[in-house]
């Protein structure tokens, strides 16, 4: 069977072709970096990764490009909010390139740890001023773009498309809804491309141009890098459905109106994951970091299983009895494996059977990456009574290509069951701390010194555990 993806461009499932045989085109817009990921987006690059995964097994070789939004920007999409990255410069006393370089780590060391793969090109936009500025004019000399008040506006009214993918015109219709009115756009759907003017002061950020020393519009950097780094025309472009009315609508706008080419085949978008308020945002101010996950106990690989349990097309609602449960399944699932490995008695090799329950596997992700099923293939697995373990391992470590969870890894350690001394206890804990702080002089100290005692700490992909030695 095919591999299929649902496309927002035509709100249909369709065959996937890619414009090269082998080689697939990815852009996903990637951070703002003036504050960490929450989880909710964190879910969005979680659906990417899926998807390069679906993508790799699938034969091909996936050039993913996702770029850094390090420029500062305004709280909304309009010039009347505050520049988040000035915002955040302010509340911790560090200048903007400081916050976008702390952020930026703090995103990677994210993914990092939920074993979503890094995009082979990472780009900041401060690094492609120059890039957005060449689009600009080449929009100019198509008279798509005017000058008011300072600023360089899109004129949405050059561009006959304007809104198709997100089918702005019937919404717009059927709810009677506004965009907001800015006197100095000629309609409101018109959008800044270049700010040298704007309602805040102290913009930090700023770059000489053609049109007066200022600052990117928002949209403009995943228009000029795309293009930059994967060509005019390319296979898929992803993100969070927010996305879908304005920021992909005006990078269609921007790009298709500068080349005059039909621009991306397929569109995908990520579902939201919700708090039980409603959506999870950054500008809620106190929103759930995968870091306050891990203060908890959490392990990243306990959220990557429960997001392994949801349709990237529907909304999850984030609750923490639903992660307890995904954290139960995933211990299940590493007992049944570790089991598996300890009764191995033949070599580890996929066979027909095998083979068999992959396709199986492999249909379900075929299908617009549904997820659930194929975990339901995993279990289907797990539980098999005519497969051997070494059948079942060879079979599980082939999924874990996609479920990412690091089952070939797995160690059997031994874990001291009589309880250890408070003492005893109150060091591993300390150790456990300085590790996560970062504090590795300490944490080996610590190690020597219950090393001394008789403790041997053990760091396993699931975590620290020790034994008596
Ligand atoms: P941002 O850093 O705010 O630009 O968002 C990064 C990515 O996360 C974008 O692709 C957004 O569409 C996506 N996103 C934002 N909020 C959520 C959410 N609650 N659930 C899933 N994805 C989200
Ligand atoms: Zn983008």
């Amino acid at each position: 069977m095919a591999l299929q993806f649902y496309n927002t461009l035509h709100r249909t499932m369709e065959d996937f072709k890619p414009i090269n045989k082998d080689e697939v085109g990815l852009y996903c817009c990637g951070p703002t970096v003036y504050n960490f990921a929450h989880i909710g987006n964190l879910r969005t690059y979680f659906f990417e990764d899926i998807l390069r995964r679906v993508l790799e097994r699938n034969g091909y070789t996936v050039k993913h490009v996702m770029n850094v939004t390090d420029v500062g920007h305004l709280s909304d999409d309009g010039d009347d909010g505050e520049d988040k990255m000035i915002k955040s410069a302010r509340e911790k006393g560090w200048n903007v390139w400081q916050i976008a370089e702390h952020f930026t780590n703090a995103f990677f060391s994210d993914i990092d740890s939920l074993h979503i793969k890094t995009p082979q090109v990472v780009c900041k936009a401060t690094d492609h001023i120059k890039d957005m500025q060449n689009l600009i004019s080449q929009l100019e000399e198509k008279g798509l773009t005017y000058v008011s008040e300072g600023n360089v506006y899109y004129d949405t009214e050059g561009f006959t498309s304007y809104g198709e993918m997100a089918l702005l015109d019937r919404q717009e219709l059927m709810s009677g809804a506004r965009v907001d009115i800015d006197t100095a756009k000629k309609n409101p759907r018109d959008f800044v491309l270049w700010f040298t003017k704007s309602k805040f002061e102290d913009q930090a950020m700023q770059w000489e141009s053609p049109w007066g020393k200022g600052y990117p519009g928002w949209h403009l950097e995943c228009s000029a890098m795309s293009t930059k780094y994967l060509g005019e025309q390319f296979d898929i472009h992803c993100g969070g459905v927010d996305h879908i009315p304005v920021h992909h609508t005006n990078e269609i706008a921007q790009t298709e109106g500068a080349t005059g080419k039909s621009w991306v085949n397929y569109w995908l978008h990520g579902e939201f994951l919700l708090d039980q308020t409603g959506k999870m945002s950054k500008s809620k101010g106190d929103f759930l970091t995968l870091q306050k996950l891990k203060d908890m106990g959490y392990e990243a690989m306990d959220y990557r299983y429960f997001l392994l349990g949801a349709h990237y097309r529907s909304q999850l609602i984030f609750t923490y009895e639903s992660l307890d449960s995904a954290k139960k399944a995933r211990k299940n699932l590493e007992k049944k494996v570790l089991e598996f490995k300890s009764k191995v008695t033949g070599s580890i090799i996929l066979d027909e059977t095998g083979k068999l329950i992959i396709e199986e596997f492999n249909a379900a992700l075929d299908q617009d990456m549904n997820m659930p099923r194929a975990l339901s293939v995993v279990w289907k697995t797990v539980k098999a009574k005519n497969m051997l373990p070494e059948q079942k391992l060879a079979v599980l470590y082939d999924m874990d290509g996609i479920l990412g969870l690091g089952l070939e890894a797995l160690e059997n350690v031994e874990v001291v069951e009589e309880p250890l001394d408070d003492k005893l206890l109150q060091l591993i804990r300390e150790r456990e701390d300085a590790r996560k702080n970062k504090d590795f002089l300490k944490s080996d100290q610590l190690r020597d010194e219950l090393l001394k005692q008789g403790i041997q700490i053990i760091d396993t992909p699931q975590g620290a555990q020790w034994k008596k030695v």
